[in-house]
């Protein structure tokens, strides 16, 4: 909630300051002068340039505290309450690469993404681009599952046919894609539309790979390493 400032809500409401506002004197008079850059700074009426580029730079500042705060609860919640998350940090744990909070961290994103993965520094989570818990929560899955793809398999993220694999794990396991949380019971009802999706965010995500020259190279590495990866769950089909 947005906290006034009482001693500039007090003037607004005092008809008889405005009324003096017409009088010669009203330019040394501090009450109206409060008054006036208060509503100025409401309606943007008789700003100046400069004032109306601080005003939009405070409203910016405000929606990054904002969404930061937001994605900061967000995460927090998930990281304790979604039993995606949770079994996938128990997993990571398991296998001896334990995520910390800290690892997890939101920022504002200039581009078209909602997350990352990187093993130097952790997971990024787009503050600005979450439209919703749940979309956050498939974000958060996806990149998880990259984390433990390179803890524990060693990823190469160079190599074209390594990422693709981890592509391919991350949308299908993650709830990019729709899948349900059946997975607690090792029930797998994939259908083609649910492939179909995995496939077409697996090409796109490897051809951002730099080492991939085209979206016909990277239908290709998906394709080949398809079958394989698609049916490595792990860690879903594991006993826990
Ligand atoms: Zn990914």
């Amino acid at each position: 909630m947005d906290s006034s400032d009482p001693s500039q809500a007090g003037p607004s409401r005092q008809t008889p300051a405005v009324a003096s506002a017409a009088s010669p004197e009203s330019e040394f008079n501090p009450t109206f002068e409060r008054w006036r850059s208060r509503f100025a700074e409401v309606t943007g009426l008789g700003l100046s340039e400069a004032q109306k580029a601080e005003r939009t730079q405070r409203e910016e500042q405000a929606k990054l505290e904002r969404d930061w705060a937001r994605c900061q609860k967000w995460k927090e919640e998930l990281m304790t309450r979604s039993p995606m998350v949770v079994f996938m940090l128990k997993h990571l744990r398991l296998s001896g690469c334990p995520f910390p909070d800290s690892a997890i961290q939101c920022h504002p994103c200039p581009e078209d993404r909602a997350g990352g993965f990187a093993p130097e520094y952790g997971i990024l989570l787009c503050q600005n681009r979450f439209f919703s818990k749940k979309h956050m929560e498939d974000t958060l899955a996806h990149e998880l599952i990259h984390a433990y793809d390179h803890c524990k398999f060693n990823v190469d993220w160079l190599n074209l046919r390594h990422h693709a694999c981890t592509e391919i794990r991350a949308a299908n396991l993650s709830g990019d894609c729709s899948w349900t949380r059946e997975v607690k019971r090792g029930f797998y009802a994939f259908n083609k539309q649910h492939q179909a999706c995995v496939k077409r965010r697996a090409v796109a995500s490897v051809m951002a790979n730099p080492s991939c020259k085209s979206e016909e190279m990277a239908e290709k590495v998906v394709n080949e390493v398809w079958e394989s990866c698609l049916n490595d769950t792990r860690p879903f089909d594991e006993i826990y």
